[in-house]
């Protein structure tokens, strides 16, 4: 899993890179919204942590261009606490889901283990796997129970 983290604050951008690194992502940084905006149209992220106050380019910029593009990864974005707007504009800019500043970084990488999760299930949606797993399993408990009565 490749993630991107566009956040021009050094330090939190230092600390969501460690965190999601030793949690087992591949990570790249970007400082600026035109470098953030540049990565997320020529890689291919798996899901992006996109700062909304950035110098050079906004998030919402960045996020509508990327959308405009037909970039369809899921955005977390990090937004101001007492920013209402931000999440509205957001919302309608393309973003996934928000974590408002200063946040705990479980609650980041929680919600980006949310967010890797339904972009999966939306691509897996027409396999047979996930059904055929759910009917092993019932007939597992239900052979259990015969033998245990
Ligand atoms: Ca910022």
């Amino acid at each position: 899993m490749r993630l991107l983290v566009i956040e021009d604050d050094p330090d939190l951008n230092r600390q969501l890179a460690t965190a999601l690194s030793d949690a087992g992502y591949v990570v790249d940084r970007a400082f600026d919204g035109e470098e953030g905006h540049y990565l997320g149209e020529i890689e291919p992220y798996d899901a992006v942590i996109l700062d909304i106050g950035l110098p050079k380019m906004d998030g919402i910029s960045v996020l509508e261009a990327w959308r405009r593009a037909g970039r369809a990864m899921p955005v977390l974005m990090l937004t101001a606490r007492d920013r209402w707007s931000d999440k509205v504009q957001g919302f309608d800019a393309g973003a996934d889901d928000y974590v408002a500043k200063p946040f705990h970084l479980e609650e980041v990488l929680a919600r980006i283990r949310a967010l890797l999760r339904r972009s999966r299930g939306t691509r897996r949606a027409s396999s047979i796997a996930v059904p055929f797993a759910s009917i092993r399993a019932r007939g597992g408990s239900v052979s259990r129970a015969i033998r245990s009565s």
